[in-house]
């Protein structure tokens, strides 16, 4: 599978930002992160000519896959081990029979040992089908991509990121170089006004009342107004999307970008306001629930499926000693 350990470099653009730099820096070695170099204005330039940057840190260790390749590697192992995988299935119930778990779908009833409930944006309905305790919602933020066209790909050689600021749950927009060739640039969060809301003028009324009758929803929208208002406006304006992106990359301009595709992030908010930023499994009876699995969950989804499987045993749940 094509891969390429491209490296990454995290760009302070001002001072205020430096001891958030510091303490990824000090993260990212207490987390075992292997290279990391702390870098000055001079040394983010030989790396990345073009960048911005008053410290930064080098992560040569970061590196770029095409993850439709990896989910089809996964596949492949899966049926090899004599698994099934039945895409078009929409699961609409789940309930207990005789110790195991009936999953009724649009092509009919499926029997398991152990159910793993990832259902991304629809996980927090599809834990509610099983009764399971979950007071969090998921509330679906798009995330919108420029490309840097072909003639000005030399701005960025491997991957340019932001300082994240951890009041937030999204990272900012940043620079991301393809494994088929290209540069991305994005993405921003909106609020989306529909689950699978790709578009910029998707629209579900039954999402939107979802939303409005979910009382952490006004908590969160009082608290981060400003930043959903600065999204929207980057979401209807390139020019001022691209002044975000001239930050970390002061050359571009709005001629070098063309549109670019979208996605769609399945954000957990809890009651109380708060946009959970950590990962969040809730567990019933013979059933793991993945409630809120946000970036890098693709990128640890091995690491993830291990957590889950070691934990259902620590729990002694009779029921995946039989699925294994
Ligand atoms: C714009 C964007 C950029 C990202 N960048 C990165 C990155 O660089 N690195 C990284 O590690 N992560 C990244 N992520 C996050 C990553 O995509 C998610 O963390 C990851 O996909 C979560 O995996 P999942 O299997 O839980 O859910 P998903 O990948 O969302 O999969 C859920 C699946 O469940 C299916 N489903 C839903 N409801 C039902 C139902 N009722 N019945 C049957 N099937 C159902 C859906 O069709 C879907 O196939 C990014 C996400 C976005 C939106």
């Amino acid at each position: 599978m094509p891969y390429d350990i491209c490296g990454k470099v995290i760009v302070a653009t001002a001072e205020n930002e430096l001891p958030r730099l510091d303490e990824l820096y000090r993260r990212g070695n207490g987390n075992g992160l292997t290279g990391l170099q702390m870098l000055t204005a001079e040394e983010i330039r030989e790396i990345e000519p073009h960048a911005a940057g008053i410290r930064g840190i080098r992560v040569p260790s970061t590196g770029i896959v095409d993850y439709g390749k990896v989910a089809e590697k996964y596949a492949e192992h899966i049926v090899e081990r004599g698994g099934e995988i039945h895409v078009p299935h929409e699961v609409i119930a789940l309930r207990r029979s005789r110790g195991n778990t009936i999953i009724e779908t649009t092509r009919g009833p499926i029997e398991a040992g152990l159910v793993i409930n990832c259902a991304g944006l629809q996980s927090d309905r599809v834990s509610r089908m099983a009764d399971a305790k979950v007071d969090s919602r998921i509330i679906p933020f798009r995330g919108e991509y420029y490309e840097i066209i072909a003639a000005k790909h030399y701005l960025v050689r491997g991957l340019i990121y932001p300082v994240p600021d951890p009041q937030f749950p999204f990272l900012g927009v940043h620079f991301t170089r393809r494994i088929g060739g290209g540069v991305e640039a994005g993405p921003n969060a909106v609020l989306a006004l529909k689950r699978e809301g790709y578009l910029k003028n998707s629209f579900d009324v039954g999402d939107m009342l979802e939303f409005a009758t979910f009382p952490g929803f006004w908590i969160m929208a009082a608290k981060h107004w400003q930043m959903s208002v600065g999204e929207y406006h980057r979401s209807w304006s390139k020019a001022a999307f691209v002044r975000a992106l001239r930050r970390l990359l002061p050359e571009l301009r709005a001629e070098d970008l063309i549109s670019g595709g979208s996605g769609v992030r399945a954000q957990a908010l809890d009651i109380s306001g708060k946009l959970i930023d950590d990962f969040h499994f809730v567990y019933t009876e013979g059933m793991v629930h993945v409630c809120n699995v946000p970036s890098p969950a693709a990128t640890a989804s091995l690491a993830i499926g291990k957590y889950i499987v070691n934990t259902v045993l620590q729990r002694g749940d009779s029921n995946l000693a039989a699925a294994r």
